[in-house]
C-alpha cells in the first residue's frame, strides 16, 4: 500500500509517500521560515502564495525520490484542517486535482492526527495509548483506544505551548520561530526566576499558558523600568522549567489514570530538548508504559505524518469526494467511528 500525503496547513509545503503505513519512501519539505522571519510570524497571504509556487515541484520531487509514477500510488491523503484556510486550500485543491486526474481515492486527514501518527513511523502503536500533543496551535492530551479513534481528555484554555514559546522569544528579541532559540538559551542558564504554573482545578488535564507568558513579559518590562537587565538565559530556563513541569506532571498523572501501554510525544514543541529529557526521566522507571518520541524532522510539520495517518484512515474506509473543502477549525474527533 502506497499513500501520497500532502500538507500545507501553515508555512511548510510538504509531500511524502509512505509504504504500508510505516515506511518512509519519500519525504519532501519546503519551508518558508525565511520569508516569514522578518514579520516575526507567519503571514497568511505570503504562506498561500508560497504554497502555490511550491506544490507542483514538491509533488514531483517526492515521486522522483520514491522512484514511483503516480499510477503506482493507492490513495492521496491531504490535510483538511485545522490551519490557515488559504494555505490549506492549496493542498486540498492539489490533492483533488491529482485524485481526479489519476482516478485515485482521496483521504482527508486531521493535521493533529498526523502529528500523532508521526510516531507510527518510529514504532508500531500499542493501544490504549495517550498522546501529548504540543505544537504551535495545540496543547492537548489525546486518548486513543484503537487506530483512528481520538478522545481529547485535556486541552489548552488559552495559548498553545508553541505559541507561548514564540511570544516569549519575541519579548527576548529572538527570531521566529522562537521555540528552538528559547530551548538553546534555557540550557545555558538556570531557572532562577520564580514563574507561575497553571495547575487549574484538581484532576483537570487542561492547560493554560497565557498567565506564564504574561509573567515573563511583565518580568522583562519591570526590569527595564528599573533600569536593570535580566539574564535572558535564566529567564528562558525559568520559563522552560515551568512549561515542562506542568506538561510532564499532567502526562504522568493521565498515564496512571488511563492505564495506557504507550505515551506518544507529538507536535513541533516535541523537538524541545528539555521536554524530551524530562519525559524520558519521568518514564524511565515505568517498565509497563513505553515512551515514544519521534526524531526532530518528524516533530515539526511534514507530510510523512499526514500519509501515515492517511494510511490508517484509508484502511478504515474514510474517503472524501471532490467537494472536499479546507476546514480551518476541524475537530480531531470528526472521523471517530
Ligand atoms: P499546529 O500543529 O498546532 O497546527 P503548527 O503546525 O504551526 O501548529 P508545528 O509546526 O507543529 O506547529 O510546531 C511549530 C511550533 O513548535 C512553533 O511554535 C515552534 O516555536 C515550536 N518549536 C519548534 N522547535 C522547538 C523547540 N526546540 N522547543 C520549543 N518549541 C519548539
Ligand atoms: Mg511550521
Ligand atoms: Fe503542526
Amino acid at each position: 500500500q502506497l499513500i501520497l500525503g500532502i500538507e500545507t496547513s501553515c508555512d511548510e509545503t510538504a509531500v511524502a509517500i509512505i509504504k504500508n503505513g510505516r515506511e518512509i519512501t519519500a519525504n519532501v519539505v519546503a519551508s518558508q521560515i525565511e520569508s516569514h522571519k522578518r514579520f516575526g510570524g507567519v503571514v497568511p497571504e505570503i504562506a498561500s502564495r508560497h504554497h502555490v509556487e511550491q506544490i507542483t515541484v514538491v509533488i514531483e520531487e517526492a515521486l522522483k525520490q520514491a522512484n514511483l509514477s503516480f499510477a503506482e500510488i493507492d490513495a492521496v491523503a491531504v490535510t483538511e484542517g485545522p490551519g490557515l484556510v488559504g494555505a490549506l486550500l492549496i493542498g486540498v485543491n492539489a490533492a483533488k486535482a491529482l485524485a481526479f486526474a489519476h482516478n485515485k481515492p482521496l483521504v482527508p486527514v486531521h493535521h493533529i492526527a498526523g502529528h500523532i501518527y508521526a510516531n507510527r513511523l518510529v514504532t508500531e502503536l500499542k493501544f490504549p495509548l495517550l498522546a501529548l500533543v504540543v505544537s504551535g496551535g495545540h496543547t492537548e492530551l489525546v486518548y486513543m483506544k484503537e487506530h483512528g479513534q481520538f478522545e481529547v481528555i485535556g486541552e489548552t484554555r488559552d495559548d498553545a505551548a508553541g505559541e507561548a514559546y514564540d511570544k516569549v522569544a519575541r519579548t527576548l528579541n529572538l527570531p521566529y520561530p522562537g521555540g528552538p532559540h528559547i530551548d538553546r538559551l534555557a540550557h545555558e542558564g538556570s531557572p532562577t526566576i520564580d514563574l507561575p504554573r497553571a495547575w487549574l482545578e484538581e484532576g483537570s488535564y487542561d492547560f493554560s499558558f497565557s498567565g506564564l507568558k504574561s509573567a515573563v513579559i511583565n518580568t522583562v518590562h519591570n526590569a527595564e523600568q528599573r533600569g536593570e537587565t535580566i539574564a535572558p538565559e535564566n529567564l528562558a530556563a525559568s520559563f522552560q522549567e515551568s512549561v515542562i513541569d506542568v506538561l510532564v506532571t499532567k502526562t504522568v498523572r493521565a498515564v496512571a489514570e488511563y492505564g495506557v501501554n504507550q505515551i506518544l510525544l507529538a507536535g513541533g514543541v516535541a523537538a524541545n530538548k528539555g521536554l524530551r529529557a524530562a519525559l524520558e526521566k519521568a518514564f524511565s522507571d515505568k517498565a509497563d508504559v513505553e515512551l515514544v518520541i519521534p526524531p526532530l524532522s518528524l516533530c515539526t510539520d511534514n507530510a510523512a505524518m499526514i500519509a501515515a495517518a492517511g494510511s490508517v484512515m484509508f484502511e478504515k474506509g474514510i474517503r472524501a469526494d471532490l467537494s472536499l473543502n479546507a476546514i480551518p477549525g476541524l475537530d480531531i474527533e470528526t472521523y471517530n467511528t
